[in-house]
């Protein structure tokens, strides 16, 4: 089929993330990928090839069509693509389970293998409720999270999402209702901790868990904050009697500088989900995380079983991919990579302190933020990028790019001037 004409079908029949149906954007026909490049079917402005700034959302460490997760995937096929995971077992999703635990914080012993983000933070919860019913304090059936925050699109993690800058603002109502802090302030701030004291004394009967993304808010509006505060809450869970859940779906896997964002404040989670970066962007994976204490706790219960099981839970496609990306980004300097992106994507945002309607500039890790002081202009902005020959996709006040961790140099000047020209674009 013509480009034309599989775009014409596209926009008759095909959804789109977060988009009206029939969509009011035309999007971008994607021919293939590799390394950091999309190939584009038909050139826009005269360009054909977009260096990649967005890892196809957080996922694609290792750019794409990499050999060695290639092969790894094509070798599993050659074996089996699927088997249901209830009553059979099998290497590639016992490697990972194994690994995912070396390499997390230290109590985390046993995982969940879910089908998606969402999922994994829907299992968390689940464990968090279960856990406290099992013990006996069935009353603790609510989360307490910050605002600002981002854990998914499927219904309870959308509870925890920020209830008035985020997606599901027009759900407010009809979604559990949840106890929510004010956003955490990006330094250090006393009077913050005493306000999550406070709200954990209030509700600490009624709360199982709390749940942030730590270090970076992601989705919600690209916010950083202090470790400090994660430290303030192991020490406030553990004292109220709540669980701790930490969604490491966008931050894991090195993206802040760390291996998980957990480790710049040197705690542990009670739960712990891991998901985007898994699989190198192959294949939808995630998994959730927690203690032995956590699951005694469930399996002490009258119910023993943590009462979840996707059909294709442990999917051994997804898990060949998996195992392989983290053997490439394990055995590899990621910290170099992450620190090398950080130096250029600093130096190269810096002008756009200068840029009119540019409110901030901020990087951490392998991420850059130019924050607006309007909404963007997404048409604008996004062609100017591909003018750049760079794709990005913003949302709201924000242009941000979390690249490749492969992105050469040369590559990541590109994506930061195609970000100032989008910015002063959008
Ligand atoms: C993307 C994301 C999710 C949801 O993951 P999906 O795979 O899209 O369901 C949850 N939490 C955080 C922090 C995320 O960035």
């Amino acid at each position: 089929m013509r480009a034309a004409e599989l775009l014409d079908l596209d926009r008759e029949h095909v959804w789109h993330p977060y988009a009206p149906m029939p969509g009011t954007s035309r999007p971008l026909l994607v021919e293939s990928a590799s390394g950091v490049r999309l190939r584009l079917a038909e050139p826009v402005d005269g360009v054909t090839e977009l260096v990649d700034g967005m890892s196809s959302w957080w996922a694609a460490v290792h750019g794409y069509a990499h050999p060695v997760i290639d092969a790894a995937v094509r070798d599993q096929m050659g074996r089996m693509s699927h088997v249901m995971f209830a009553g059979l077992t099998h290497e590639p999703a016992i490697r990972l389970a194994h690994t995912l635990v070396e390499i997390t914080p230290e109590p985390l012993r046993h995982v969940f293998l879910a089908d998606s983000g969402s999922i994994s933070v829907e299992v968390a919860m689940k464990m968090c409720l279960q856990y406290w019913r099992a013990r006996g304090r069935g009353g603790k059936r609510r989360l307490l999270t910050w605002r600002g925050g981002y854990h998914g699109d499927t219904w309870h993690p959308m509870s925890v999402c920020d209830p008035e800058g985020g997606m599901h603002h027009m759900w407010q109502g009809a979604l559990a209702d949840q106890v929510f802090a004010d956003a955490p302030p990006r330094e250090f701030d006393p009077a913050y901790v005493e306000h999550l004291d406070a709200l954990l004394t209030r509700h600490r009967d009624e709360v199982a868990a709390v749940i942030v993304e730590p270090i970076v808010q992601n989705a919600g509006g690209m916010r950083f904050h202090s470790p400090r505060y994660l430290r303030a809450l192991r020490e406030l869970c553990t004292a109220h009697d709540v669980l701790l859940v930490f969604d490491e779906i966008a931050t894991g896997f090195g993206r802040t500088g760390e291996l998980f964002a957990a480790d710049h404040a040197g705690v542990s989670p009670d739960v712990m989900c891991v998901g985007k970066a898994l699989t190198g962007g192959y294949l939808s994976m995630a998994a959730t995380l927690c203690t032995a204490e956590v699951a005694a706790g469930i399996s002490a219960g009258d119910s023993p079983a943590l009462a979840h099981g996707p059909t294709f839970m442990g999917n051994p496609l997804a898990a060949a991919a998996a195992n392989a990306a983290l053997g490439l980004l394990l055995e590899q300097d990621w910290r170099a990579d992450v620190r090398r992106i950080e130096t250029a994507l600093a130096a190269g945002l810096a002008p756009g302190r200068a840029i009119t309607g540019v409110r901030d500039v901020r990087v951490l890790g392998a991420i850059g933020v130019v924050q607006l002081d309007h909404e963007v202009d997404m048409a604008a902005a996004t062609r100017a990028a591909v003018g750049h020959g760079v794709w990005l996709r913003p949302f709201r006040d924000l242009i941000y790019t979390m690249p490749p961790y492969v992105t050469s140099d040369e590559d990541l000047a590109a994506i930061t001037s195609a970000m100032l020209a989008a910015a002063a674009a959008g």
